[in-house]
């Protein structure tokens, strides 16, 4: 065949709207490639994988890559004019299933949205694509002696664009500097049916800065941000001590963060299995704290002071140096580091308010104690609020241990918001939990939605309309306690 010919077969086996589309994309970005659409459509939790792979309705036909905000505001009006589903997805890192595809239709690949536009070193201000991820902001940055006030441990895939729409709350910088609510100037955000809008923190359209922080994309994508950034510290000290007992490591933990002199840049706390699966060794006792102190080379050596008197009342031990810089090295890593120890990794994230933590290691001790391999890891987020990540490590030979471990987690999600806490990162997989659990909130989401989205073709099924049913996945839960317990005791 030659080449004109291949051209034309490839032209008629074109949609109309892929045809429509690459009127004003370039055509290598319009992808209908299923193994495109197959590396778009999973994330690191084991369920969308499932569901995009088995489930015809779930798997999108197109992934396609905007450019810039123009492309991106024509791209959704033709979803819009064709009533395609669009999936919104950055880097995909934030799992349960919050940037797979749920209705098919089209993923919009926001990574080639990477460009910063603006460094204002005077205003410490930059305008940037949303989809810039926030590793390559970093380094441009670097250029200004500039750097990002705040941003998650995955910083080297993740984009600004996926922190904005998780709510970006908790990671690096968070506690010392503020979170995305704080941060956050401005936003050029592009609504459904493609019309473009700058949202700013004095806007009095449908919608504010904060409707769109934790929208999970529900409302419509955010295409460009302008945000803080602070000056590039000049020294950068770390600290960590080991403790025999939990309530020591926690006030430890509690200690520093509360210190309104020196706040660390970022602050941990582990339970010693965490510490293996994610670094190979690990310090000698159960539990181990860990803070990043950045500022001025005084500050910061005030602050490694002050932990060290509060580690010595609280018989903390100090742990070796080369350890502490690792740790800190490869602070991008460690969570995706315990994936390597199982075959199927179970995690589930929660938001735990300072006064609750003990109560919630409690309950997850009792459930989990000797039951199956676990982990257990806390990041601390601004004044009064933690995401603590569990980690089951469970087999493929074994569903029952795999579903055993979910229904423990299931347990620990609906303890934690019966005492008024709730899960961090929500998603597809999550939501029906939102549902019971914060109506009120649901509902108002709702009503936004279907005045904005009334044919709801932006990544439904997040926040406000669930695909699990609370009931059936409660039924499930319960026959899996039963078998994981049967299992144990054979
Ligand atoms: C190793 C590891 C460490 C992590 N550390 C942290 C941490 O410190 N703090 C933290 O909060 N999270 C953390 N996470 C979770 C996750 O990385 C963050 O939530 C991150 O901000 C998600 O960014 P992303 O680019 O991967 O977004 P995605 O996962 O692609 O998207 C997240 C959500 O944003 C929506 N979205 C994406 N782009 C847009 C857009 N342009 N407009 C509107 N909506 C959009 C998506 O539809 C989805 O609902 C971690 C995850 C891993 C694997």
């Amino acid at each position: 065949m030659n080449e004109a010919k291949i051209d034309e077969k490839e032209e008629i086996g074109k949609t109309q709207f892929t045809k429509d589309v690459e009127e004003f994309m370039p055509s290598p970005h319009v992808s209908t490639d299923i193994y495109e659409i197959e590396a778009t459509s999973g994330d690191l939790s084991l369920l969308s994988k499932y569901h995009y792979k088995f489930k015809e309705e779930y798997r999108a036909t197109h992934v396609i890559r905007p450019g810039n905000t123009e492309e991106l505001s024509k791209l959704m009006q033709k979803c819009d004019e064709y009533s395609l589903p669009m999936t919104l997805r950055a880097a995909g890192t934030s799992c349960y299933s919050a940037s797979t595809p749920t209705k098919g239709g089209v993923i919009i690949d926001f990574r080639r949205m990477n460009k910063v536009h603006n460094i204002d070193k005077e205003k410490m201000v930059v305008k940037c694509d949303a989809g810039i991820s926030w590793q390559k902001l970093m380094e441009e940055l670097l250029e200004y002696g500039l750097a990002p006030k705040c941003y998650p441990t995955s910083y080297r895939a993740s984009c600004v664009s996926g922190f904005v729409a998780t709510s970006g709350k908790v990671g690096v910088g968070v506690l010392k500097n503020g979170s995305m609510k704080d941060i956050l100037r401005s936003i050029v955000f592009v609504k459904p049916d493609g019309s473009t809008e700058t949202i700013t923190r004095e806007s009095q359209g449908d919608l504010s800065l904060d409707d769109v922080i934790g929208s999970f994309g529900i409302f419509g994508a955010v295409a460009e941000v302008e945000m803080e950034v602070t000056s590039l510290k000049t020294s950068l000290e770390m600290v960590g001590y080991s403790f025999h007992t939990f309530k020591m490591a926690i006030e430890f933990f509690r200690t520093l963060k509360n210190s309104d002199a020196s706040k660390p840049l970022f602050l941990s706390l582990s339970d010693k299995h965490f510490e293996k699966y994610a670094h190979w060794t690990f310090p000698s006792r159960d539990y181990f704290v860990y803070a990043v102190y950045s500022d001025d080379p005084s500050a910061t050596s005030q602050s490694v002071s002050f932990a060290k008197e509060t580690a010595s009342k609280l018989d903390g031990l100090s742990v070796e140096e080369w350890y502490l810089k690792e740790k800190w090295r490869d602070m991008a890593d460690t969570e995706l580091n315990v994936g390597r120890w199982c075959e199927n990794l179970i995690f589930q994230e929660y938001m735990v308010s300072d006064g609750r933590i003990e109560d919630f290691y409690n309950f997850y001790t009792e459930t989990s104690k000797e039951k199956y391999r676990h982990a257990f890891y806390m990041m601390s987020g601004a004044k009064g609020e933690n995401r603590v990540k569990l980690f089951g490590l469970s087999n493929i030979k074994d569903s029952r241990e795999f579903f055993g471990i979910k229904a423990v987690f299931n347990d620990i999600t609906k303890n934690n918001y019966e005492n008024g806490d709730s899960l961090y990162t929500l998603g597809v997989v999550n939501t029906f939990y939102f549902l019971k659990y914060n109506p009120e909130k649901a509902a108002a989401l709702l009503a936004m939605k279907n005045k904005l989205d009334p044919k709801d073709l932006v990544n439904s099924y997040r926040l406000v309309k669930a695909k699990m049913r609370t009931w059936r996945m409660g039924l499930l839960f319960w026959i899996a306690k039963r078998l994981f317990k049967t299992m144990k005791t054979i």
